[in-house]
C-alpha cells in the first residue's frame, strides 16, 4: 500500500517540498511512497520548484482508504478530509502537537525547529540516506522561507546547520539572492484578488470556543499593499460574515522593517489589543518585531482568549 504524504490545507512551500523529500527519503528506504499537496501551489513554491526542476506533487484532499504520513502539520482541520486514526502512519513536523489521534503506534518526529526541512535533513542524516541534490535544493528554500531567511523568532542553530549543509549539496552558493527571489515572487500582489491574498498563508484556530482566523502576507515593503488595504479589510468582512469568525487578522509583514502591520476584524478588538500590547490605530496595529504567526501570534492570541 503507498503512502500518501501531505503537508496542510493551503500548502505552503514547507508544506510542498517536505512531502518530496520525505516521500524521497521512504522510498529509498524501500517504502512505496507518493508525495501529494492539499491544493495548488503559492507562487513562491512554483517558483522554488521551477528552479530545482523537480514537477508539483499530485492534488490529494481525501484521505478516504489511503495510508497517511503528516508533514509540517498534526492538526485535523488542516489535514486532508475524512482522516482515519487507522490510517495515519507518520508525522514529521515543527509545530505544537495537534489533534490528529492514532490507533496504533506511529513514526512521529516532531521538534521545536523553524522548518519541517530541518527535521528532515536529520532524518537523512540519522537515516544514513544521501539527499539529492534537487532535493537538497527544496529542502533548503523551505527553510529560508519558514525561517524568513533566518529572520524569524522561530529559527534555531539546527536550521542554519541543515541550511549551510544543503546548499553545498544543492550546489548553491548565494541563499540571499535565492531568499529574494522567492520573497519577490511570494509578495507579489499585482492583480491577484483580496479574497486569493487573504488566504494565500491562512489558517483558522479555535480560541477557547472563538474561531479566529489568520492570514499572513510577507512584503519587501507595506507600499506593495497601501492601494489595496480597503479590499483586504472588505475581503476579511466578507470571511467573517460567512464563516462565523470572533476574529480574523491578516498580518502585513514587513520583512525588511521586521514589524507587522496586522489588519483586525473582531467582535472585540480589545482583546486583540491587549494580546499584543499595541493600540489600534484606525483598522490595523503596528506591532515591531512580529514575524510569526505559530511563534508570536498564536501563543499571544491564546493567553488572551484564555486558553
Ligand atoms: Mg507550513
Ligand atoms: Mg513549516
Ligand atoms: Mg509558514
Amino acid at each position: 500500500m503507498s503512502v500518501y504524504v501531505t503537508g496542510h490545507k493551503n500548502p505552503d512551500t514547507d508544506s510542498v517540498t517536505a512531502a518530496i523529500a520525505y516521500a524521497a527519503l521512504l522510498k529509498a528506504q524501500g517504502e512505496d511512497a507518493i508525495p501529494a499537496m492539499q491544493g495548488e501551489m503559492n507562487p513562491e513554491t512554483v517558483t522554488v520548484l521551477e528552479r530545482f526542476g523537480v514537477s508539483a506533487p499530485e492534488i490529494m484532499t481525501d484521505a478516504t482508504g489511503k495510508t497517511i504520513a503528516l508533514v509540517d502539520h498534526s492538526d485535523l482541520n488542516q489535514a486532508p478530509d475524512n482522516l482515519d486514526a487507522n490510517n495515519v502512519v507518520a508525522i514529521i513536523d515543527h509545530h505544537k502537537i495537534g489533534d490528529v489521534t492514532t490507533n496504533n503506534p506511529i513514526f512521529c518526529c516532531v521538534k521545536p525547529v523553524g522548518c519541517t526541512g530541518t527535521v528532515l535533513k536529520q532524518l537523512y542524516d540519522i537515516s544514513g540516506v544521501s539527499i539529492d541534490g534537487k532535493v537538497a535544493g527544496l529542502m533548503l528554500s523551505a527553510i529560508l522561507s519558514d525561517t524568513v531567511n533566518f529572520k524569524s523568532p522561530t529559527c534555531t542553530d539546527e536550521d542554519k546547520k541543515a541550511v549551510a549543509e544543503l546548499k553545498e549539496i544543492a550546489g548553491v552558493s548565494d541563499t540571499d539572492e535565492l531568499f529574494m527571489d522567492m520573497l519577490k515572487a511570494k509578495s507579489s500582489v499585482d492583480g491577484v484578488p483580496a479574497k486569493d491574498l487573504l488566504n494565500r498563508d491562512y489558517k483558522d484556530f479555535d480560541m477557547n470556543g472563538n474561531k479566529v482566523g489568520c492570514g499572513q502576507l510577507e512584503l519587501a515593503t507595506l507600499e506593495q499593499v497601501a492601494d489595496i488595504r480597503d479590499d483586504l479589510l472588505n475581503a476579511m468582512k466578507e470571511q467573517k460574515a460567512a464563516g462565523g469568525h470572533h476574529t480574523i487578522l491578516l498580518m502585513l509583514t514587513d520583512v525588511v522593517k521586521e514589524g507587522t502591520d496586522l489588519l483586525v476584524l473582531s467582535d472585540d478588538p480589545s482583546i486583540i489589543e491587549g494580546a499584543f500590547g499595541a493600540k489600534m490605530d484606525g483598522d490595523s496595529m503596528w506591532v515591531p518585531g512580529m514575524m510569526s504567526r505559530k511563534k508570536q501570534v498564536v501563543p499571544n492570541l491564546q493567553k488572551a482568549f484564555g486558553c
